[in-house]
């Protein structure tokens, strides 16, 4: 199959035309000594479109969620998140296996927020016996909870309450461009309230490589130096930023296409008999199927299955799947993977 249309995730993304000419063209430096001019620049854009002092380039959305958790908390202390949070499931345990942070898990509500009483009733007593709590951290968009998004209103009430007991609030904002393009808002609006964010260039924003923290100069400054111990210090990396550049002032701004395509996948999708659709999927750019035990297939056989009609999908579960859209699926593909998956499921 010459093209695929590959729905496992929206990290498949590829550099666009205009990210290859800029990362051709880019202005570069040694990063280390802080000398490239373009990764400079990216950094100052992610600060300012998010409303912080500073920004800081780094080369995963994991590297940028462990050392802003090391910058907040120090060895025996505890960060709350989500039990489905990303950070927990998906980054290999770094905030202990690195950095001695204790996690305390609590259950998201349906929209993927943390109730301010769970994390009320989860604050550590200042008791010898206790670790100490010092960070909350919130997913946004939410991945396992559905790809939903937290509202403005919710971001400043969590961290008031936070600010109000002497905690510290990152936002694991790996897809927050489709948060705020799904409420139509400005990203600043999630992100400003919050003390660090981490947002990947590499997802809808369809950047070869890399995320950026953001936060105050001081906390930037911090999380530079851990940077550097974790490895993630870069040298002539512009021309990599460039392609960020453009993801932020170009891609940022054509994320709600994708959420348009993944409702139109969703509508497709729901007529077929045996498939069963999460309730409300999809809230964003994630469409969540599950299929009906009359099905006789596996779900490594629908995988294979579809690839014979040249469709990439990853199951995320018992006949479960999640279908993520991107700059790279078109109208035509969504039609294509209805069929798909008209054909193999009935
Ligand atoms: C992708 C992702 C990350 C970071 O992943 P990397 O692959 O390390 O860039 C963090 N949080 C969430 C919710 C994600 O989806």
């Amino acid at each position: 199959m010459e093209e695929w249309i590959d729905l496992r995730s929206d990290t498949v993304t590829k550099p666009t035309p205009e990210m290859r000419e800029a990362m051709a063209r880019a202005e570069v430096g040694d990063d280390v000594y802080g000398d490239d001019p373009t990764v400079n620049r990216l950094q100052e854009l992610a600060a300012s479109m998010t409303g912080h002092e500073a920004g800081l380039f780094v080369p995963s959305g994991t590297m940028g969620n462990l050392a802003a958790i090391l910058v907040h908390c120090r060895r025996g202390d505890e960060v709350m998140m989500g039990a489905r949070a990303h950070t927990f499931l998906y980054e290999g345990g770094g905030i202990s296996s690195l950095g001695g942070v204790h996690s305390c898990q609590i259950l998201e509500q349906t929209d993927g927020s943390l109730a301010l009483e769970d994390l009320e009733a989860h604050l550590r007593a200042d008791d010898d016996h206790e670790p100490v709590s010092r960070l909350i951290e919130i997913e946004n968009t939410h991945n396992r909870c559905g790809g939903v998004f937290q509202v403005p209103g919710y971001i400043r009430s969590l961290a008031e309450f936070a600010h109000a007991r002497g905690l510290a609030v990152h936002m694991d904002g790996a897809r927050v461009f489709n948060a705020a393009a799904a409420q139509a808002i400005d990203v600043k609006e999630l992100t400003e309230p919050v003390d660090s964010v981490t947002f990947c260039l590499s997802k809808g924003l369809s950047a070869p490589v890399g995320s950026v923290l953001c936060g105050s100069k001081e906390f930037i400054k911090q999380a530079k130096r851990i940077r550097k111990h974790l490895g993630g210090g870069m040298r002539q990396v512009g021309v990599l930023a460039a392609a960020g550049i453009v993801a932020l002032e170009v891609m940022s701004k054509r994320l709600h296409e994708d959420h348009a395509r993944a409702r139109l996948l969703a509508e497709g999708l729901s007529e077929i008999p045996v498939v069963r659709l999460d309730a409300g999927t999809p809230v964003t750019n994630m469409v969540f199927l599950n299929y009906d035990e009359s099905v006789q297939l596996r779900e490594f056989e629908v995988e294979d299955k579809m690839k014979e009609f040249g469709v990439l999908v990853h199951s995320v579960g018992k006949r479960r799947f999640r279908l993520v859209t991107h700059a790279w699926v078109d109208d035509a593909g969504v039609d294509r993977v209805v069929e798909a998956f008209r054909t193999v499921l009935m």
